[in-house]
């Protein structure tokens, strides 16, 4: 099982057009204090651990804006994970948006081996494109301080990058970007959001609820963010081909590394391309345990860590069906699709679309998911065939420029 912590809810200091966390807000009363408290943070860890079955134990804090707590809460946070460090080995990951770091932060990031996810979008035009200040200035020179800051403390981080509407249509802008900075850990996200119907609006949320997969969606009207099925397909796909024939093992694109992992096939490690998912659960400052970090809705409450039992309220989650359900109402149309052990449909909360059966509960990136995944199978073969023979994977690059001849030793 996987925990998102919220520390701080979902306040953040600034104001992203498609961040899809800070409507929270609305399941809080007025005067809520967003931090979490001392009891549920120890009972979080405590438990945690405890749950854990794996010699490792991964925290995962996350926001709102994490970093907006101050040092001494994730000084807290090691100090309660300190006893626990002789039964596993504990680390931490830190998603931020940069903004806030400075000398003092990377150090102790640095000495505490903490992992930094930093959101970058790319460069200046497309990063401030969504990712706003409260009063809609440029974000982009302070997320770049941030990152320029974990470069010079060594701090190991990856870059969490959204791919909005515009973004897609500059794939090797962006690429380019990332390499000219030395970012060499790359995660791509495509922004999906539907608009709200009138009921959702009345409940202070501006975003539509998850798709419900059992019947056809009155509402698919997606955000003005929302990138365009094919679109996201066309911008994995330009990346790829120049990953593919320079970066292989230089540059590590998360969504590339999956899709090879799925091809050799290993489960997926991540939730969006697993056959059922479920086991990767959100909690909020107070405690309160929700299916999923995309689930963070009354309905989807679990419990709270201070009276229920983590484990237990993820196998309830898991038993009512949220996890299975994925694999289980997947439409004809996935289920004879032949990139179906790649994507296994994506996350039931976009599965929005009605496929061309006719039946609900389609992805809405479907036609995007298809078009890369088919894209790169003459890649991922090559590169299957090379790891086969003890040959590092990068050799794909000298098989595009030219056919490679593989000898075996004889026994
Ligand atoms: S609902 Fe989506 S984000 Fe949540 S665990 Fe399932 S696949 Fe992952
Ligand atoms: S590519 Fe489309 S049809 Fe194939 S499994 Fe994914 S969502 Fe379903």
């Amino acid at each position: 099982m996987h925990v998102l912590a919220k520390p701080i809810g979902p306040v953040c200091n600034i104001n992203c057009d498609y961040c899809f966390y800070l409507e929270k807000r609305a399941l809080f009363g007025q005067g809520e204090n967003y931090r979490m408290p001392d009891e549920v943070l120890s009972a979080y860890i405590s438990q945690y651990v405890k749950s854990q079955p794996t010699p490792v134990v991964e925290f995962v804090w996350h926001g709102g804006e994490p970093t907006l707590l101050g040092i001494d809460f994730f000084r807290k946070v090691v100090e309660l994970q300190e006893p626990y460090r002789c039964q596993k080995k504990i680390s931490n990951v830190i998603q931020t948006n940069g903004t806030r770091l400075n000398d003092e932060w990377c150090s102790f990031l640095k000495s505490e081996r903490f992992m930094v996810g930093i959101s970058l979008d790319g460069p200046k035009d497309v990063h401030d494109q969504y990712r706003k200040g409260r009063a809609g200035q440029s974000t982009f020179d302070e997320v770049m301080r941030g990152v320029k800051l974990l470069q010079k403390h060594s701090v190991e981080f990856n870059v969490l990058a959204c791919v909005g509407r515009e973004t897609a249509y500059q794939p090797l802008d962006v690429y380019h970007f990332f390499k000219n900075e030395k970012i060499k850990f790359i995660q791509f996200t495509p922004i999906v959001e539907r608009l709200p119907d009138a009921k959702t609006r009345n409940q202070g949320l501006c975003l539509a609820p998850p798709a419900t997969l059992d019947r056809e969606e009155a509402n698919t009207q997606v955000t003005p963010w929302t990138v365009e099925p094919e679109k996201y397909g066309d911008f994995l796909i330009a990346i790829y081909d120049e990953w593919v024939r320079k970066d292989v093992g230089e540059v590590f694109v998360m969504n590339f590394e999956w899709a090879l992992n799925s091809w050799i096939g290993n489960p997926s490690p991540v939730c969006v391309f697993s056959r059922t998912c479920g086991r990767a659960v959100a909690m909020e400052h107070n405690g309160n345990v929700y299916a999923c970090d995309h689930y963070v809705y009354p309905e989807y409450l679990l419990g709270n860590v201070l009276k229920d039992d983590l484990r237990q309220m993820v196998e309830r989650s898991v038993a009512s069906g949220f996890g299975p359900h994925k694999e289980e109402s997947l439409p004809r149309w996935c289920r004879e699709c032949e990139m179906l052990n790649a994507c296994w449909g994506g996350c039931p909360k976009h599965r929005f679309a009605t496929s061309p059966y006719g039946e609900p509960g389609l992805h809405y990136l479907c036609a995007g998911y298809k078009k890369f995944f088919m894209y790169i199978r003459k890649y991922q073969r090559v590169m299957t065939t090379l790891v086969e023979n003890g040959l590092p994977a990068s050799r794909v690059m000298d098989v595009i420029k030219a056919p490679i001849m593989i000898v075996r030793d004889r026994i």
